[in-house]
């Protein structure tokens, strides 16, 4: 089953704190079932100071996306810029195209 959302597409934020941002999926996480999305769920972790082999922790506080749900968000059509609903498409070669169904045109 291909993905609706890939590693490296820009997506909109649809739900929460952060409803209205853009930015481009990191890495899929969770078996594709969440994503990381650069600047996007913040959250603050406290850090302690851990010795981890030869190097040391920065301590302090320290910012990190959290994952966000693939429900939560759409994926922005790199044609017309919108964020999209997609639909499958199978092309030539048998594989499965993204086509946006706001603009028809395929995404990948
Ligand atoms: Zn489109």
């Amino acid at each position: 089953m291909a993905s609706r959302i890939r590693q490296g597409d820009t997506v909109e934020i649809i739900s929460g704190d952060d409803r209205g941002l853009r930015g481009a999926v990191q890495l899929l996480v969770s078996r594709g079932a969440r994503v990381i999305i650069s600047g996007a769920n913040i959250v603050k972790k406290h850090q302690r100071p851990v010795r981890a082999g030869r190097g040391q922790v920065q301590p302090g506080i320290i910012e990190l996306e959290a994952p966000v749900h693939i429900s939560n968000v759409m994926l922005v059509c790199s044609k017309c810029d919108r964020p999209s609903r997609v639909r499958f498409v199978r092309n030539e070669d048998g594989r499965a195209e993204r086509v946006c169904k706001r603009c028809g045109e395929a995404i990948d």
